[in-house]
C-alpha cells in the first residue's frame, strides 16, 4: 500500500516548526493576559450556521472556503474558518450578554479551502482577541495596542506597518456603497465575474478582491472620507488621537475594508513585505452587529485575529531547542542507580533522560545528538563512591560530583 499522505494544505508542526508556533501562541497569551484578556476555548466544529449567518453571504469564506459536512445525525456542521463568530456564539449560548465587557483572548486551529501556498493553508491556525461591551473608540485602541505589544513582543514589529481605515456607521456606508456602485457601473465589464456579482450584492467587498484587474479599478475608486457622517468621522478621529496617545504608529489605508461582511466603523491590518503577498499577518476591526445576529441583544465588539503561521516564518530566529542533561549508566548493574539519579533531577524540574541501550561511547554520541548540556556518568567504582562523572558536553570537562549533590550542581 502507497503510505498516506497528510490532506492537501495541512501540515506537520515538528521541531523547529512547531518551537515557533509555540512561540507565538505563548507570547500573545502572555501579553493579552497583561491587557486583561481571558482565555475561552471554544469548539473547533460548530453549525454551519454561525458561519453562514455571521460572516455574510459574499464573503469568500462562506462562498468558496468553508469545509462543511452532514454529520451522522443529519446536523450541518462546519470547520471552523476563523474564530469570532463561535466567541459570539459562545458569549450568547453562555448567557454572558449581561456580564459585559467580556475580553477574550483564544488561539486554535481554523480550515478554509484555499489554494495552499506559502503562508496560505487549508489548516492553519490563528491567535485572536475579541473586546465586547464598548461602544468607544479607546476600545478600539486598546485592541489594536495590544495586537502591536504582541507583535513588539515577538521581535516582528519592525517588519510590519499598521494600516488603519474607517467603514463609518451605517448611514455613511450606505451613501458610500451607492457611489461605489455608480464608479463600478461604469466599468462592469471590466470587473472579474466574482466582483460583478459583489457589485450586486456587497459593493465594498470588491475592494478587497486579489484580482488583478479588479485592484486596477479599485485604484481610481472612491474613498469613504467624503460620505462619513459627523459622528463617524469623530469615531475615526478619537481612535487615531487614541493611538498617538498609545505610541502606536499607522497609516491610513482606505482600501482596508476586511474580508469578512460585518465589520463597521474601524477595520485594520497589520501587514509586512516580508511574505511576499502573503502579507497581512495581523486583522481586525469593529464589528457592532454580530452577536445579535446569534440571537443575543445588539452588542458592540471590537477584535483582530492573526496567522500563526505567518507571524512563525516573521520571527526573528527561532527560539532555541530545549536542554537536557543525559544520565548514562556504565554497565547493567548501575542502571537502577541511574533511574535513581534521573528521577531526582526530573523531581528538581530538570530535564533529563537516560537511553535504554548501548556502551558509553554511543551514549554520548546519543546526548551530544539530543543537544544534552552534560552528561552524568555512573561506573561502579563511582557509585560505590558515591560520586558521579558529571561531562560539560559544551567545553567538554569532566568533573566529580558526589551523587547527593548532583541537582543542587545542576540547579
Ligand atoms: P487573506 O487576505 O490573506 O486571505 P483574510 O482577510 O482572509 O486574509 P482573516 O480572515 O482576516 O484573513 O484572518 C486573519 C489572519 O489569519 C490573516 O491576516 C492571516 O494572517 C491569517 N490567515 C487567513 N487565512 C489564512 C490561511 N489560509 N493560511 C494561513 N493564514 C491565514
Ligand atoms: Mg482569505
Amino acid at each position: 500500500m502507497a503510505a498516506p499522505q497528510a490532506v492537501r494544505g495541512t501540515r506537520d508542526l515538528i521541531g523547529e516548526e512547531q518551537r515557533r508556533h509555540q512561540h507565538v501562541v505563548d507570547t500573545a497569551r502572555r501579553i493579552a493576559a497583561i491587557y486583561g484578556f481571558d482565555e475561552w476555548v471554544t469548539p473547533i466544529i460548530e453549525p454551519t450556521a454561525v458561519f453562514a449567518r455571521s460572516l455574510g453571504d459574499t464573503s469568500d469564506v462562506v462562498t468558496k472556503e468553508m469545509y462543511s459536512f452532514e454529520d451522522r445525525g443529519g446536523e450541518w456542521i462546519t470547520l471552523r474558518p476563523e474564530g469570532t463568530a463561535g466567541v459570539c456564539r459562545a458569549l450568547v449560548g453562555n448567557g454572558l450578554t449581561q456580564s459585559l465587557p467580556q475580553k477574550v483572548f483564544y488561539a486554535g486551529p481554523m480550515f478554509r479551502y484555499e489554494r495552499p501556498q506559502k503562508g496560505r493553508y487549508r489548516q492553519f491556525h490563528q491567535i485572536g482577541l475579541e473586546l465586547i461591551g464598548p461602544s468607544e473608540p479607546l476600545a478600539d485602541a486598546e485592541v489594536i495596542a495590544c495586537g502591536w505589544a504582541v507583535l513588539q513582543a515577538l521581535g516582528v514589529s519592525d517588519a510590519t506597518v499598521l494600516e488603519l481605515n474607517t467603514l463609518g456607521d451605517k448611514p455613511s456606508r450606505d451613501a458610500y456603497r451607492a457611489a461605489l456602485i455608480g464608479y463600478f457601473s461604469e466599468h462592469r465589464e471590466q470587473l472579474s465575474p466574482d466582483s460583478q456579482a459583489r457589485l450586486d450584492r456587497n459593493p465594498l467587498r470588491i475592494l478587497d478582491s486579489k484580482d488583478e484587474g479588479d485592484r486596477r479599478l479599485v485604484g481610481s475608486a472612491p474613498t469613504i472620507g467624503p460620505y462619513l457622517t459627523e459622528s463617524a468621522a469623530i469615531f475615526y478621529r478619537d481612535l487615531q488621537a487614541h493611538l498617538h496617545r498609545l505610541a502606536v504608529p499607522f497609516r491610513e489605508n482606505p482600501r482596508i475594508v476586511r474580508g469578512l461582511d460585518y465589520y463597521g466603523h474601524t477595520a485594520f491590518e497589520f501587514v509586512t513585505n516580508a511574505l511576499g503577498s502573503q502579507g497581512t499577518v495581523m486583522g481586525g476591526g469593529r464589528y457592532d452587529g454580530l452577536v445579535e445576529e446569534m440571537g443575543g441583544p445588539s452588542t458592540p465588539a471590537v477584535g483582530w485575529a492573526a496567522g500563526i503561521e505567518r507571524l512563525a516564518m516573521l520571527l526573528p530566529q527561532a527560539p532555541a531547542a530545549p536542554v537536557g542533561i543525559a544520565v548514562i549508566p556504565v554497565g547493567e548493574s548501575t542502571e537502577s542507580a541511574g533511574l535513581e539519579v534521573l528521577q531526582a533531577l526530573r523531581g528538581a524540574g530538570l530535564r533529563a533522560e537516560m537511553s535504554y541501550r548501548g556502551n558509553l561511547k554511543r551514549r554520548l554520541e546519543r546526548a551530544n545528538r539530543i543537544g544534552a548540556r552534560a552528561a552524568v556518568i555512573l561506573g561502579e567504582t563511582e557509585i560505590a563512591a558515591g560520586i558521579a562523572n558529571v561531562k560539560d558536553l559544551t567545553s567538554g570537562t569532566q568533573t566529580e560530583v558526589p551523587l547527593s549533590g548532583l541537582v543542587a550542581h545542576f540547579s
